[in-house]
């Protein structure tokens, strides 16, 4: 019996995939990568309901530096697809190289998507992860070119299936007949095609070039304010906000907090001057319950010390103008 590993997402194309070989008798696992923006509970659930194992890899810094210079460029928004899912047919190519399976397949439908599942970007992708001789498109595969698997009888051409376009309607059939009930819609589960993320994405990557995997996580931690091109304050919007907050503390951060008034938490990231940990603190304190004193005190934590700033309060109007967005 065969071994595949396929890319497993969680929507229906990937798990379709999956059980077009496991109805043919291949053994199926899946694998699925974790990043800032994007992770596996989707994958989780569809594993569980197509009964295969999944492998679990998280990727965060190095599909970040893919992000900050995809080769083939950016989808509507911040989403490098074709160097992303090069990335991931690369690092799950390993798991053949290294002998535990005979072959690596995904979900994709020719035709499905302009940017990434035309023709042309399905062959960049592969040649990118330099395993293009070792990937099998199962939905698809009957209009494209014979793989080394089938020719090799891994795998049997005629079971496979020949799904291209936009419509969904053939994978919904598939999906009714093989008695798949449960699976997201298309699209979503991923925030780097979310607009209303990428805009602050761009701003970090725009100033902080080198930023981490842990600035990234703090884009989902609540507002987020630029201070100076050099740094940012993230500023939490509820309680569950400020404590995600005072645990992402790490070396080169500055905790704010105001004192004797019930408020946010904010974070401070980036290379800050006195003057923007000045700025941070005066809007910390003026989304607090200070807000219409004329002075507040706030406590700034920064690598085991701490110290205090009373500061007036900024007004509504001016934190508004610094908004990320
Ligand atoms: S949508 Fe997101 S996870 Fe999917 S290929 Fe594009 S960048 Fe990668």
């Amino acid at each position: 019996m065969s071994k595949a590993l396929g890319l497993l997402s969680g929507g229906l194309d990937s798990s379709l995939a999956a059980l077009t070989l496991k109805r043919q008798g291949v053994d199926v696992t899946g694998i699925v990568f974790v990043t800032p923006f994007f992770g596996a509970a989707r994958a989780r659930q569809a594993a569980r309901q197509i009964d295969i194992p999944l492998i679990v890899e998280e990727i965060g810094e190095i599909h970040l530096d893919v992000l900050k210079n995809p080769r083939y460029g950016y989808g509507k928004n911040l989403n490098p697809c074709i160097d992303c899912h090069a990335l991931m047919f690369q690092l799950a190519a390993r798991h053949v190289f290294n002998g535990d399976f005979d072959f690596l397949f995904s979900g994709e439908v020719l035709g499905q998507r302009p940017m990434s599942q035309n023709y042309n970007a399905l062959q960049a992708v592969a040649k990118h992860a330099g395993c293009a001789d070792i990937i099998l498109r199962p939905l698809c595969a009957r209009l494209l070119p014979e793989t080394p698997m089938e020719k090799q009888g891994l795998v049997d051409r005629e079971k496979l299936l020949d799904i291209q376009g936009r419509s969904r309607k053939r994978q919904e059939a598939y999906a009714r007949q093989w008695g798949l009930t449960d699976y997201p819609g298309s699209g979503g589960g991923c925030l780097l095609t979310e607009k209303s993320f990428t805009g602050k994405l761009r701003d970090l990557l725009d100033h902080q070039p080198d930023c981490t995997v842990h600035d990234v996580e703090l884009l989902k931690l609540g507002r987020q304010f630029r201070l100076s091109p050099a740094a940012k304050l993230t500023l939490g919007r509820n309680q569950e906000g400020n404590e995600a907050l005072q645990a992402a503390l790490r070396p080169g951060y500055t905790l704010l907090h105001a004192t004797g008034y019930r408020g946010p938490t904010g974070l401070v990231s980036g290379h800050p001057s006195e003057t923007d940990l000045a700025m941070a603190a005066a809007i910390v304190a003026g989304y607090g319950k200070g807000r219409d004193e004329a002075s507040v005190r706030v406590r700034l934590q920064k690598n085991g010390d701490e110290r205090f700033l009373d500061i007036a309060p900024m007004s509504q109007d001016r934190c508004t103008l610094l908004q990320v967005v």
